[in-house]
């Protein structure tokens, strides 16, 4: 296979879902495998289902019609665009939302496909990214959307630790279930799902804290890195390289550390700076920010150094190890969620399975 490729470990993969969803099963809540990082590759999230999430979710539409024939209900995690509205209800059977509007326009679509379109309610509890912030207009929201007849209410939800970088604590998702409590009195109804949040929620399961009334996550970086995202830990008996990079040595050669000539701009308009450490040995892989950030990247070869980027150039130095390496050998990159997600859309970056 043709390189750069990025390697998944499909074993591994599928004992990081297992686990979470043990964890989480064990603790009342529902898993949402979040399919947006890898595109809603189908054979990945095939193995989310193997794993034994309840459904998938993703923040993509296109994404969610590439696994329509998967047999588990789809979530759409991103707020519906007016122009897909059609194409959510059709290919999703439950959506996040928060505006009326949409909610409105779902329901007509709805009708028109002869379907009950399911929504969680989209309550911010601080972060700022999507949700109801005020607390009265919920109920005012809550009233409209019951008369919608193609629209079914199934519960609430938050997103934390998105733009905000808000931690989820037992006191925010409280506030969750509280909410939930008085739409239940208030309407004489029962909301079926709360929708406790991402892999930054986690850490409320291992310390006890978790609300008892929150009954689903939606799980993305905790799937694929094994890692709860509000303080970055590393869940027990998961792995964090079921992804990793293999890009292609094309130039290796010894040059000085500092270039030659006076130093104007880069390729990406930065006036870069240059210590001299005298003569490196460098190789040059053939992948560049085009599919990747320089940053995201950490090589396997410990002793090998990052020094620079363009578009379809990644510049390393391998002076200090160990191996010899030499023209088309492969060097090997862990990855992370930010690495993984870009590498994984890129056109020009095989995948391939083991
Ligand atoms: C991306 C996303 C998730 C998953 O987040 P992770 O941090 O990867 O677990 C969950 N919910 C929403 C609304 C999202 O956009």
């Amino acid at each position: 296979m043709s390189y750069p490729k990025i390697l998944i470990y499909r074993d591994k993969l599928k004992k990081n879902v297992e686990n979470l969803v043990n964890i989480c099963r064990s603790n009342g809540i529902n898993v949402g495998g979040v399919t947006k990082a890898f595109c809603a590759n189908r054979d990945l999230a095939k193995i989310y289902v193997e794993g034994g999430v309840q459904f998938l979710a993703d923040s993509r539409i296109e994404n969610i019609k590439k696994i329509k024939d998967i047999n588990v209900p789809k979530l759409m995690l991103r707020l519906p665009m007016l122009s897909e509205i059609d194409e959510i209800v059709k290919y999703s059977d439950i959506s996040l939302n928060s505006e009326v509007e949409t909610i409105q326009l779902l329901s007509n679509s709805a009708i028109k496909q002869n379907k009950i379109h399911s929504i969680i309610l989209m309550i911010d509890l601080g972060d700022l990214r999507e949700g109801i912030f005020d607390e009265s207009k919920i109920y005012d929201s809550v009233e409209k959307i019951l008369n919608f007849k193609g629209i079914k209410l199934l519960g609430l939800g938050t997103n934390l630790t998105c733009y905000g970088g808000v931690i989820p604590s037992r006191d925010n998702l409280n506030r969750l279930v509280e909410i939930g409590e008085n739409i239940e009195k208030k309407f004489n109804i029962k909301l079926e799902v709360l929708s406790g949040g991402n892999s930054s929620s986690l850490h409320l399961i291992e310390s006890g804290e978790m609300p008892d009334k929150i009954n689903q996550l939606r799980l993305g970086e905790a799937l694929i890195l094994g890692r709860e995202t509000a303080f970055g830990n590393q869940i027990k008996n998961t792995y964090n390289d079921c992804f990793k990079l293999a890009a292609q040595i094309i130039e290796l050669k010894e040059k000085p550390s500092v270039p030659i000539g006076e130093i104007g701009m880069d390729a990406f308009g930065r006036k870069p700076k240059f210590t001299d450490k005298g003569n490196r040995k460098r190789a040059i892989c053939a992948i560049g920010k085009q599919d990747v950030e320089i940053d995201d990247l950490i090589p396997m070869d410990g002793n090998i150094l990052l020094i620079g980027e363009s578009s379809d150039h990644l510049i390393i130095d391998v002076t200090d190890s160990d191996k010899e390496y030499k023209i088309g050998d492969e060097v090997l990159f862990k990855l992370n969620y930010g690495s993984i997600l870009k590498l994984m859309t890129s056109q020009y970056v095989s995948k391939k399975i083991i």
